[in-house]
């Protein structure tokens, strides 16, 4: 089987079906975190535009933080411990993500996010 949104092949029993679509965890992860579509040069300027230290958002730096803390966490815990949105938390977790600082994982049923482990 192969993802609708990136075409690459998924193994057997991997597949999320999400909105009619077969998709790999990595896509639907991104769906989850980031309702934008998801392009590779958003991903390539982002880590241009990095260099050696990473311009975040108040915010971002305050999701880092707590990720380090306490993750990893759902984003309904994120938003409370820092009394963000649900949609401030999608926009500021999807920049991290294209950065790789932080990521999102399955926990069962749950979809949690983390730091990003290199
Ligand atoms: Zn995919």
């Amino acid at each position: 089987m192969q993802c609708d949104k990136c075409s690459q092949s998924i193994p057997a029993g991997e597949a999320v079906a999400y909105q009619g679509q077969n998709l790999c965890e990595d896509c639907y992860l991104d769906l989850l975190a980031a309702p934008k579509v998801c392009d590779p040069w958003a991903v390539h300027a982002a880590k241009k535009e990095m260099g050696d230290k990473p311009e975040l958002t108040v915010i971002q730096e305050k999701i880092l933080a707590l990720l380090k803390r306490r993750g990893p966490l759902d984003m309904q815990q994120i938003c409370e411990a820092l009394n963000i949105s649900e949609q401030d938390f999608k926009d500021n977790f999807a920049a991290l993500r294209h950065m790789e600082l932080a990521r999102g994982l399955r926990k069962g049923d749950a979809v949690c996010y983390t730091l990003f482990e290199r």
